[in-house]
């Protein structure tokens, strides 16, 4: 089946390796996120061209260190660098599954990786490589969510996939009410009116994804084959785009 999409960002949330504490070693040895990356593969051998971000909130969640006593700013460096250690994993993880992949991180860090430059990250896609955006946007009081949207955006994707451990956006929260249901599309304006509600991704990505008419698939990792089922026009989790109603 052909995608609808020629180049899409996919950004996974480093929660989805919780349950195994997120120390290096195990990350490395994680079924879960060798699953999501031999999906990354597929798609990538189908000739969709593919931008992976990947959080750092298995290690640390700038927000929550604040409460233990840590500067916020520094607290989101060490958040930062932590999404640096998961994508050095996984550039050698797609590495030994033979897909071609580059590693650009937002900040300088000459001995490890390249930094990011839209013209760098375009030409590679362009190539059939993998790109990897570590670093998130570079500075602090955001999260991955903005840095997925904002390299959407710097290399012209036609959509982003988040990929969470919730199913997609709910008219209402489902750990307090039985009956929420699970929206299977929102708009940007719905998102950004509600987002006290809509906890599920920063209010600066909504915002920078509604004005650049970026459509926004939130998906659970635990949705079988989830990633090329939504690259291939399946209906997963909830579309957020420019329309009517929600
Ligand atoms: N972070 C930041 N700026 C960014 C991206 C991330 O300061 O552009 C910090 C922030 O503290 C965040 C942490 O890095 O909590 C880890 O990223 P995130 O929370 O997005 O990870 P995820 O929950 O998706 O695993």
């Amino acid at each position: 089946m052909a995608s609808p999409y020629k180049r899409v960002v996919v950004k996974i949330s480093g929660n989805i390796l919780y349950d195994f504490h997120g120390t290096a070693s195990e990350i490395e040895q994680d079924d879960t996120l060798t699953n999501l990356l031999t999906q990354i593969k597929s798609c990538q051998q189908q000739g969709v061209e593919l931008v992976l971000v990947f959080g750092g909130g298995n290690i640390c969640r700038g927000r929550e260190m604040v409460n233990v006593g840590v500067k916020r700013f520094t607290a989101d460096n060490i958040g930062m660098l932590a999404t640096l250690i998961n994508s050095l994993l996984v550039r050698e993880k797609l590495t030994k599954m033979g897909a071609r992949c580059l590693l650009l991180s937002s900040f300088r860090i000459d001995s490890m990786c390249r930094q990011f430059e839209p013209y760098t990250a375009a030409t590679a896609l362009g190539d059939g490589q993998i790109v990897i955006c570590a670093g998130g946007t570079g500075t602090p009081f955001v999260t991955t969510d903005s840095a997925a949207a904002l390299r959407g955006v710097q290399t012209d994707a036609d959509a982003v996939i988040k990929l969470t451990n919730v199913d997609g956006l709910y008219d209402k929260d489902p750990d307090k009410y039985a009956d929420a249901k699970l929206l299977r599309f929102a708009s940007y304006d719905y998102c950004v009116e509600h987002h006290k509600n809509i906890q599920v991704m920063d209010l600066s990505a909504f915002n920078l994804c509604r004005i650049h008419r970026l459509p926004i698939h939130v998906a659970s990792f635990k949705e079988p084959n989830v990633i090329t089922r939504i690259v291939n026009g399946g209906t997963v989790g909830t579309l957020v785009a420019e329309g009517e109603g929600r």
